[in-house]
């Protein structure tokens, strides 16, 4: 599943190649008819993401009286992707590349010269939005709904903060919301990290890298957790996910405890134990361990992370 870092380039994207554009919204499998149509001819003004939630707020069309924004929101879950096309302009326009697919993987677009117009749909499009110099499709999405704002508010009300929202400094509330989210509850922080009402946009992969890094057993329970090591955390977290917005994938090492140097990072060199079961763990030698925690893989050295 895509972690938060991707939903958060998947906004910009967004942003990027159809802000301020009218679109042509539909739904080519079907199932987001009704959805698509309410979104059709209007303004696509922006887009955001909060944790693992994609919000793209539409305005009215270009010729129409004021009504008030709607916003298309989307979870991409498990199997959900966005693949993008279009000409010079639309390609060229992203500051973070044109990922034409951006889910599990992100795959790099190139521009076509012969740009007239999106191709017929291919699988199960949920929502194709067209604009006069490409077109967005969405496939396998677990959640694609047209709510209002309102709406949308209540949705983020519901997530915990977001290290990739605002710099620390302008978010204390943020921290002190998650310190205290780890802090009321039992669980085990391995746990805490997943949960989207604790802290939105940690996945399997950076939950499992960011404990390591912080030297924290996963199976310490939350309220053990100090404030000062949850700040830390927490601005660890902030760190590593904006690398990942910025390079589109998750890189955790540092150069100095990679196996190479060269200036790209190889996949084996990306991470210190998420993946890494049986291997020697890049500080100490000791087999990274695996164990299951709530039915997702848990990954960690069980020497540097010692209870
Ligand atoms: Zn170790």
């Amino acid at each position: 599943m895509p972690e938060g870092h991707s939903i958060h380039r998947l906004a910009s994207q967004l942003s990027s190649v159809f802000g301020g554009q009218q679109v042509a919204a539909s739904s080519p499998q079907g199932r987001f008819a009704a959805g698509a149509a309410g979104l059709d001819g209007r303004v696509l003004v922006g887009a955001t993401a909060h944790g693992k939630q994609l919000f793209v707020e539409f305005a009215d069309g270009l010729d129409e009286s004021p009504t008030p924004a709607l916003f298309l929101r989307v979870h991409l879950g498990l199997y959900g992707a966005w693949s993008f096309g279009g000409d010079k302009s639309f390609m060229g326009a992203s500051s973070i590349g044109a990922p034409r697919k951006v889910g599990e993987r992100e795959l790099a677009g190139t521009p076509d010269a012969s740009y007239d117009g999106p191709p017929a749909p291919v699988g199960a499009v949920r929502l194709r939005l067209v604009s006069d110099y490409g077109w967005a499709d969405l496939r396998g999405p677990t959640a694609c709904e047209v709510i209002t704002e309102p709406e949308r508010d209540a949705v983020v009300a519901r997530l915990g903060p977001d290290p990739l929202g605002r710099a620390a400094r302008d978010a204390p509330d943020d921290v002190a919301r998650f310190a205290s989210g780890l802090r009321k509850s039992a669980s085990p922080v391995g746990l805490l990290l997943m949960n989207q009402a604790v802290i939105a946009g940690v996945g399997n992969i950076y939950r499992a890298e960011a404990l390591f890094r912080r030297k924290l057993d996963p199976w310490r329970p939350g309220k053990s957790v100090s404030v000062e090591e949850a700040t830390v955390l927490w601005e660890d977290i902030a760190v590593i996910m904006g690398d990942g917005v910025r390079a589109g994938r998750i890189v955790t090492t540092t150069p100095a405890d990679r196996s190479s140097s060269s200036s790209r990072v190889k996949r084996e060199d990306a991470h210190y134990v998420y993946g890494r079961a049986g291997l020697p763990c890049r500080l100490c030698g000791t087999p990274v361990a695996v164990a299951e925690m709530a039915a997702r893989k848990l990954f960690w050295c069980p020497e540097c992370q010692a209870p």
